[in-house]
């Protein structure tokens, strides 16, 4: 099958056309990096003018690059939530519209889902179930993924995802946005041995994470006066890394019975510092080791055609009704079970 995906959670908009046999005919992106910048970070309003100015365009330049026609399309994905409520809307209703019109299924994609199964479009290999640490700029999170749309939530942060603790941290250095990119650059210019900071929850029987004492350290370190931002920069991820890696191998130890591989995705899976640690912790375990492509692990499109083709496989059809969402947890049960938020 061919599937149309559709992404405008956050601040990218993309579009992307994949085969149900995890062919990527062609994908699409326009970032809103220059438009937010100003702003030191996204900013919900201009980020839904801009995914309207771009869905239809992108839409129309993925069908040319894949030298396609919507009728050549079996169904339809857009990303429905959870991110930015207008970005989100625009996207679903650019694609019940292209369903509609073309008389296509639609189907209604989790973001969250869009990232937890990217690792099955790069490698048609990984089998379910598996051991998933998602870390991106809303979420930081184990899961064990047994199934499309079936994912038990072992470990969540309490505070900052690991993305917003790369960009906050750039944004006190100075390093500019999007942050994470330029925290990793700078790290690679500095000692990650040079500046104590604290590894949160590092040692605790839950694998839970935390990162805002660790922003908190990193405001006191540069406060100081005495450190260099790259040395800053370089200790901040490696407090980062330990803190990822210690709490995934806590998860491990849980569902090590379960699982034969580790997987990491979402934005800060692109860091190379944690895919070298994380493949590292892989292999003292015993598990196969997974991660995506750079470009697959920040947002995109492919991922939601990609999570679309696997729903549209499974028979997981929507109807036009489908709402958009703000919030939209992978495992509602665990969210229910620990209250809002944690
Ligand atoms: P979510 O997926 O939780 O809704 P999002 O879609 O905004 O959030 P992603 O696009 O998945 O997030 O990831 C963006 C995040 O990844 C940002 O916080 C960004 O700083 C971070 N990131 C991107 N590249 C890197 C990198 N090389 N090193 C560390 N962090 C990175
Ligand atoms: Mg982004
Ligand atoms: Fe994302």
């Amino acid at each position: 099958a061919l599937i149309l995906g559709i992404e405008s959670s956050c601040d990218e908009t993309a579009a992307a056309l994949v085969t149900s046999d995890g062919r990527v005919l062609a994908h699409r992106l326009a970032g809103q990096e220059e438009a937010h910048r100003p702003f030191g970070g996204v900013v919900p309003e201009l980020a839904a003018r801009a995914h309207v100015e771009m869905a239809v365009p992108l839409v129309e330049g993925a069908l040319a690059d894949a030298g396609v026609t919507l009728a050549d399309v079996d169904a339809i994905a857009a990303t429905a939530g959870p991110g930015l409520i207008g970005g989100v809307m625009v996207g679903l209703m650019t694609g019940k519209a292209l369903a509609h019109a073309a008389n296509k299924p639609l189907i209604a994609v989790n973001h969250l889902e869009g990232h937890a199964l990217s690792p099955r479009l790069a490698d048609p290999n990984l089998a379910f179930p598996y051991l998933l640490l998602l870390v991106s700029g809303g979420h930081c999170q184990l899961l064990l993924v047994r199934g499309v749309g079936d994912y038990r939530r072992l470990a969540t942060t309490i505070d900052d995802a690991a993305g917003e603790a790369f960009d906050k941290t750039a944004k006190l250095l100075g390093l500019g946005f999007p942050g994470g990119p330029a925290v990793e650059r700078a790290a690679r210019e500095g000692d990650p041995k040079a500046v104590p900071l604290p590894r949160p929850l590092v040692g605790s029987g839950e694998p839970h994470f935390s990162f805002a004492g660790l922003k908190s350290a990193v405001l006191r370190a540069r406060d100081a006066g005495v450190h260099r931002s790259e040395d800053i920069a370089a200790s901040f991820q490696q407090a980062v890394v330990d803190c990822l890696t210690d709490r995934t191998r806590i998860a491990i130890e849980a569902v090590e019975d379960d699982v034969t591989a580790l997987v990491v995705a979402g934005g800060v899976a692109a860091n190379q510092a944690i895919r070298t640690a994380l493949a590292g912790l892989a292999e003292r375990t015993g598990l196969a080791f997974a991660a995506p492509p750079l470009w697959l692990c920040t947002d995109n499109g492919a991922m939601i055609a990609w999570a679309g083709a696997e729903r549209f496989a499974a028979g997981l059809i929507d109807d036009m009704e489908v709402p958009a969402r703000a919030r939209w947890p992978l495992d509602p049960g665990a969210e229910k079970a620990r209250g809002a938020g944690v």
